[in-house]
C-alpha cells in the first residue's frame, strides 16, 4: 500500500488552502499494532488524521500533539506528531465496536456516544523551544469537529476539517482520508460555512468512495480553481520509544519503587503505550537506576 502523503493547494482567487491526506496506510498499522475495534478505530484514525493535517497545515511541521479526555467508554485518545512526521496515538478502550451507520449516513459512524463530554488540548512545541497549549471543551464529540473548533476558536482560524474511514467486511480499515479547508481573512468564512455544509451532508464521503484516488480533481468539486502549493509530505506510522527512554521513565519512579522493584529480584517489564511493544529491564540494570536516583538525591 502507498505511503502516506499529505498535500497541499490553495485557491489563487479566495485565498482559501486546503491540506489533505490519505491515511489509510498508517491507520491501518494503528489498527493492527492495538488490535483496536472499529469504533475505536474510527476515533484513533479520526484524531490521527487531525494531527497530521494541523500539524502540517503551519509552514514547518514541528512537535506537536493532541489529548481528548473524555467520561465515555473511550476514556481518553492521544497521539503525537514530530519534525520528521512520524505520527502514533493511543486510545485508552481499544475494544470498542458499534455497529456501522447504514449507507445512506453522512458518516460511517456517530463515535460522541462513546466520547461524552470532556476536553481536547493541543500541544505544540515552539521555535523557541517552549511549549504552547490550548485547551477547549469537547462540543461534537466527533474528534475532527472538535479539532475544527479549537482551529477556529483558540486559533483563530476559520476551518473545516472532516476525516472518512471506511471498513472491510471483516473490519479491516479500508480507507482514512481526511481534509482540512482553512480561509484567511475572515471574510472567507461564508465559503467555509458553505464547504462545511456539504461535507456534513455526506458530499466528501461519497467523493472518497467513488475516487480510487482521492486528489486535486475530486477537490475541485468544493473549491474549482484550486492549484497545489508545494511538494507533497510522507508522514508515517513511527513510535519513537526506546530502552534508554524506559530507564529514564523507570527513574521518574523514585527510589522507594525502585527499592521494591529490586527486592522482587525479577525483571521489570514496561509496555509502550503507542505501539504495545514490551521492554524488558533486568534486576542489575533497575538497581544502576536506583543508584543513581540516591546520587542525584544527595
Ligand atoms: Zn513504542
Amino acid at each position: 500500500m502507498a505511503e502516506s502523503h499529505c498535500l497541499f493547494a490553495v485557491s489563487p482567487e479566495t485565498g482559501l488552502s486546503v491540506v489533505w491526506l490519505d491515511s489509510t496506510r498508517l491507520c491501518r498499522e494503528a489498527q493492527f499494532l492495538h488490535r483496536l475495534g472499529r469504533t475505536s478505530c474510527i476515533a484513533l484514525s479520526r484524531q490521527l488524521t487531525s494531527t497530521a493535517l494541523v500539524a502540517l497545515s503551519q509552514k514547518k511541521p514541528r512537535h506537536m500533539s493532541i489529548q481528548v479526555v473524555c467520561n465515555g467508554k473511550l476514556g481518553q485518545i492521544f497521539c503525537d506528531i514530530n519534525e520528521d512526521c512520524h505520527l502514533r496515538g493511543y486510545v485508552k478502550e481499544p475494544k470498542i465496536d458499534l455497529p456501522l451507520a447504514n449507507d445512506a449516513s453522512p458518516r460511517a459512524q456517530e463515535i460522541s456516544p462513546v466520547v461524552g463530554d470532556g476536553k481536547l488540548s493541543v500541544i505544540r512545541s515552539l521555535e523557541n523551544g517552549e511549549f504552547n497549549q490550548g485547551t477547549i471543551e469537547l462540543e461534537s464529540g466527533e474528534i475532527d469537529g472538535d479539532v475544527e473548533n479549537f482551529l477556529s476558536r483558540s486559533e483563530q482560524i476559520p476551518s473545516v476539517l472532516r476525516c472518512e474511514n471506511f471498513f472491510d467486511g471483516d473490519d479491516t480499515l479500508k480507507r482514512s482520508v481526511g481534509v482540512l479547508f482553512q480561509g484567511l481573512p475572515e471574510k472567507r468564512e461564508s465559503l467555509l460555512n458553505e464547504i462545511r455544509q456539504r461535507v456534513h451532508q455526506g458530499e466528501l464521503r461519497q467523493l472518497i468512495e467513488n475516487s480510487s484516488m482521492f486528489d486535486l480533481e475530486a477537490l475541485k468539486q468544493f473549491v474549482p480553481d484550486l492549484k497545489p502549493t508545494h511538494e507533497s509530505i510522507p508522514v508515517q506510522w513511527k513510535c519513537r520509544c526506546s530502552y534508554a527512554g524506559v530507564l529514564s521513565a523507570l527513574q521518574m519512579l523514585g527510589s522507594v519503587d525502585l527499592a521494591e522493584m529490586i527486592d522482587e529480584k525479577k525483571p521489570a517489564t514496561v509496555d509502550c503505550e503507542f505501539c504495545g511493544k514490551s521492554w524488558m529491564v533486568e534486576p542489575s540494570e533497575i538497581e544502576r537506576v536506583f543508584l543513581s536516583t540516591i546520587k542525584d538525591a544527595n
